[in-house]
């Protein structure tokens, strides 16, 4: 992973020369992480968001089945791609206008209700059984525990990314009142 230019280069719309240099046409690329395909197919960041990924036929396909988006993510990639949702998903009405995915709950992002599943939470979790949930998972999995163990470590931090993203969205609602 080429991650030392890939938080530099961090931002939406993607829009990148595709193919060779020869040709001039520009593509809006795939917003899946990693991938060089053209972005043809507009897919809702959240449920209520008029806001939109593009991704190729591919990671359409596996967004809308729910794919698991933090996978392949810098810790702070990931949350650089959550702060953006929060800020592009300031105002969202509680009516559900997009199916996909079977969730959010109107109050929720997508990331949030993300984060949600890694903990093994419903949607409509309260802050406490969040905090629950992370510890509990987090003493399961700590590199304390299991030392040298490289599925427990991603799990680890998996389940800390989650914890951070459900802890910011939940600062800034009370900050909102
Ligand atoms: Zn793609």
């Amino acid at each position: 992973m080429k991650r030392s230019t890939r938080s530099l280069d961090w931002g939406f719309p993607r829009w990148r020369g595709y193919g060779s240099a020869r040709e001039a046409a520009k593509v809006r690329l795939c917003d899946r992480f990693g991938c060089e395909e053209p972005g043809n197919c507009p897919a809702p960041k959240a449920p209520n968001s008029p806001e939109r990924w593009h991704f190729c036929q591919r990671h359409a396909a596996e967004y809308n089945s729910k794919w698991d988006y933090f996978e392949g993510l810098e810790k702070a990639e990931a949350e650089a791609r959550a702060g953006a949702e929060q800020r592009t998903n300031a105002g969202y009405a509680s009516a559900a206008h997009y199916g996909w995915g079977g969730s959010g709950d109107g109050t929720r992002s997508a990331d949030e209700m993300r984060a949600l599943e890694v903990l093994g939470l419903e949607a409509d979790a309260s802050f406490d059984e969040i905090r629950k949930a992370w510890r509990a998972r987090a003493k399961e999995v700590h590199p304390d525990v299991k030392p040298g163990d490289a599925g427990a470590a991603k799990a680890f931090q998996t389940a800390q990314l989650a914890f951070e993203i459900l802890r910011q969205a939940e600062e800034r609602r009370e900050w909102k009142g």
